[in-house]
């Protein structure tokens, strides 16, 4: 018996079954029938569990990744002059951005917009 442990990024993540579902899904098309999936909320997920490799995938996708050195005390600590949290375009990489609204497509996301390219974008917020 295979058993997986899943912690969302929110609780009450609403793409927490989607997830789920493609979990099972791949494991069981590569040959895993024996498996249960469980969740767990606590320890609860940070932005701090994100892989470098995560927060490539994530910036690739066009969603700026968590700026580093947020996540683990949960205090930011790169502002810039206006306490503004510098967050990098994930499409030029210009730090000329600003943030449009506290939330975007999801809520663990918020709006932002490159002043450069002029593109919006999504922020995943530290948590
Ligand atoms: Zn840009």
């Amino acid at each position: 018996m295979l058993v997986v442990t899943v912690t969302p990024t929110y609780t009450g993540c609403p793409a927490t079954a989607v997830i789920n579902l493609d979990i099972e899904t791949k494991l069981r098309s590569n040959g895993i029938e024996n498996l249960r999936l469980e969740q767990r909320i606590s320890p609860a997920w940070t932005t701090a569990w994100l892989s470098q490799e995560g927060r490539e995938k994530l910036r690739k996708y066009g969603i700026a990744p968590p700026v580093e050195g947020t996540s683990k005390t949960g205090r930011i600590s790169r502002l810039s002059s206006n306490e503004a949290l510098v967050v990098a375009c994930p499409r030029c990489g210009s730090d000329k951005t600003e943030k449009v609204s506290q939330f975007g497509s999801t809520p663990c996301k918020a709006a932002y917009r490159c002043r450069s390219c002029l593109e919006p974008f999504d922020y995943f917020k530290c948590h």
